[in-house]
């Protein structure tokens, strides 16, 4: 007794111990059967509903590394985020500096960021560009070099 699966429509003869068994034995049938009952336990069941939830939240909980997937799925969200924090980098760096020595006042090469572009690259066409972030460092900061952690190349 042969029966047509209600995913794929191919013939499958059913388990014995499955009573109504009505789709075939392929991953993908059984994948459809799966979101087939959870469809229907969402609309009919309320506390499967809210046990969803709750484990959905856990989940969240339990992985914070997935904001890191929305970051690179929404790339405005991270480019805007990048720049607030340089400011909020830059401010604080400026304070720093300004208590730490009065003479970078009359210092012309000012803290900040910088685009770093390769000299001979500007007679040709546009090539890559580097934004740098120079910190003006006071005499007597040498000898403290952990003062600027992130002081790197950021691209
Ligand atoms: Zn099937």
């Amino acid at each position: 007794m042969e029966r047509r699966c209600k995913h794929c429509g191919d013939l499958f003869t059913p388990c014995a111990n499955v009573a109504h068994q009505r789709y075939c034995c392929e991953a993908e049938c059984q994948k459809a059967r799966k979101n087939e009952w959870r469809k229907k336990k969402l609309a009919t069941d309320s506390d499967y509903r809210l046990n969803q939830y709750d484990a959905q939240k856990r989940w969240r909980q339990r992985h914070p590394e997935y904001w890191g997937g929305y970051r690179t799925s929404h790339p405005e969200y991270a480019r805007r985020n990048r720049a607030l924090q340089r400011d909020r980098n830059h401010k604080r760096r400026e304070g720093v500096i300004a208590k730490s020595d009065e003479s970078s006042i009359c210092n012309p090469m000012r803290s900040g960021y910088y685009r770093l572009i390769p000299a001979e690259a500007e007679a040709i066409a546009k090539r890559d560009e580097y934004l740098v972030k120079l910190d003006v460092i006071p005499r007597g900061y040498l000898q403290v070099p952990d003062i600027f952690p992130d002081c790197k190349q950021i691209t």
